[in-house]
């Protein structure tokens, strides 16, 4: 079992900030969890009230990423995942998905909210092929050279990127397309990238629930499909390509709510 958060097992409680909310832990509140606070859950019912259909979305965004991660362990052979904005614990979690298809597949979980370190027990396993750490999407040299990436991480081997629900909080500014390259340089071929983005395309107006998180500790980017598209640059798109996450690959019929879901999401094979 390895976590590294300051060198240590877990983090202090005082590194948890209660005074502003989180991502992380308000889209915890949006799945039922219970590892979230008031400022969390006051600013998680204002978003729900400007988009009442976010709850359905969170659930059908965690549904696509497990259909994703069973797709490319189970048919593509993928045996290493780098999970980049993985939220707070919420079982079944990336490993358990895909080690319970191939026990041998190694994870390394990345966040930069210290309260999913934090949870980080609830997301290792005692095989030593999992392992969490504390870092930042924006700072992609960083987690590429980390020590516990390397020792996970084999990259002369396919690797599957996943970035479900992250992306979005990265700015224009902060080039996510430049974050995008860094990764897509330093995986072989055959690595894959699985992608889910919140939209503004599919309702007619969101950024009233987006500028929620302008007091949060990320502020939110509404992307277009086309703008969702170009982040799979030097990528080629499986089957059906980038849709509203239901439909992808359902696994049987599509929920009555599924054309509400604000997140476009896509799976892609570096060729
Ligand atoms: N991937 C999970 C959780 C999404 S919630 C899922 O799709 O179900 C988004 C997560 O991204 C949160 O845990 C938040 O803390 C994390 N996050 C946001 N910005 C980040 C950044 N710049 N670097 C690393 N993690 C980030």
């Amino acid at each position: 079992m390895t976590t590294t958060s300051s060198g240590n097992n877990g983090t202090p409680s005082e590194d948890i900030d209660t005074s502003r909310p989180h991502p992380a832990r308000m889209y915890d509140y949006f799945l039922g969890g219970k590892d979230n606070y008031e400022v969390d859950r006051a600013a998680a019912e204002r978003v729900a009230a400007a988009a009442p259909e976010v709850r359905a979305s969170v659930r059908a965004n965690r549904a696509f990423l497990h259909r994703a991660v069973r797709h490319l362990v189970a048919d593509c052979g993928i045996r290493q995942i780098l999970d980049i904005g993985t939220g707070l614990p919420t079982a079944p979690n990336v490993h358990q998905v895909a080690q319970a298809i191939a026990p041998d597949t190694h994870v390394v979980y990345v966040d930069n909210d210290p309260i999913v370190n934090a949870h980080a027990n609830a997301l290792l396993t005692d095989t030593g092929n999992t392992s969490v750490l504390l870092a930042d999407l924006r700072d992609p040299g960083a987690i590429l050279a980390h020590p516990d990436v390397r020792k996970l991480i084999d990259f002369d081997e396919p690797v599957a990127l996943t970035l479900l629900a992250i992306l979005h909080f990265i700015t224009d500014a902060e080039d996510p397309a430049a974050i995008l390259a860094t990764f897509r340089d330093a995986l072989p071929e055959g690595s894959y990238l699985v992608l889910s983005h919140v939209t503004g395309d599919i309702h007619d107006d969101r950024t009233e629930a987006a500028a929620v998180y302008n007091s949060s500790t990320a502020p939110l980017t509404l992307r277009t499909r086309a703008q969702i598209v170009d982040l799979f640059t030097g990528f080629t798109l499986l089957d059906p390509g980038i849709v509203q996450v239901p439909s992808w690959r359902p696994d049987g019929p599509l929920p009555a709510d599924s054309h509400t879901v604000g997140f476009y999401g896509g799976v892609a094979r570096k060729d």
